[in-house]
């Protein structure tokens, strides 16, 4: 099953990623975590990542393509994957079609939260990862969030319009408990 999840920064993708990729026994690839690690490691797209993603920006497409074709070609996708953070725009959106060769996305899963709420989650997040002596992360702060959020409304909220014609689109209340909306995600895929 080839599955992307959607939702704006702080809606719980990561997470519910994650669950999903336990339950239906498929690799969660997140372009996020793949540019971090590119980042860390210090190669050539993490050196150009790097100013862009603390700021909250997108990095151009060209780059997360590439990351996510070279990944999507490794045997472990083969039979199916969930797209944590990719597409993040229309275009990429299309450039996965052709990456696809043939494949087809099985459905698109939109996490919904009010963007109160997001707020909340992602100072939080920040607040806890300092108190027990994690790393956080460079763009967990109010000033490139509201960069991330207003980058999600221009240029990735768009992409619920181009599955929805496609009839791909099924969306879910993140504001309720883990646990249940990785339930309703289920069901929706069901
Ligand atoms: P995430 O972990 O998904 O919140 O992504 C963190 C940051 O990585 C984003 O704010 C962007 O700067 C960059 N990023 C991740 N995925 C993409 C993508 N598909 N297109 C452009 N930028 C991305």
């Amino acid at each position: 099953m080839r599955l992307v999840l959607l939702g704006p920064p702080g809606a719980g993708k990561g997470t519910q990623a994650y669950k999903l990729s336990q339950i239906l026994a498929i690799p969660q690839l997140s372009t996020g975590d793949m540019l971090r690690a590119a980042v860390a490691e210090g190669t050539e797209i993490g050196r150009h990542a790097a100013d862009i993603m603390q700021r909250g920006e997108l990095v151009p497409d060209e780059l997360v393509v590439e990351l996510i074709a070279e990944r999507i070609a490794q045997s472990d996708a083969a039979r199916g994957f969930i797209l944590d953070g990719f597409p993040r725009t229309v275009a990429q959106a299309e450039r996965l079609d052709h990456v696809l060769n043939g494949h087809e996305i099985d459905g698109v899963l939109e996490l919904k939260v009010d963007e109160q709420h997001l707020l909340d989650r992602i100072l939080g997040r920040a607040m806890q990862a300092r108190e027990s002596g994690e790393a956080v992360r460079a763009d967990d702060n109010e000033e490139a969030l509201s960069v991330r959020l207003t980058a999600y409304a221009n240029q990735t909220k768009p992409l619920t319009d181009y599955y929805a014609a496609k009839g791909l689109l099924r969306t879910v209340d993140a504001s309720q408990p883990v646990d249940r909306v990785t339930a309703a995600l289920v069901e929706a895929i069901e």
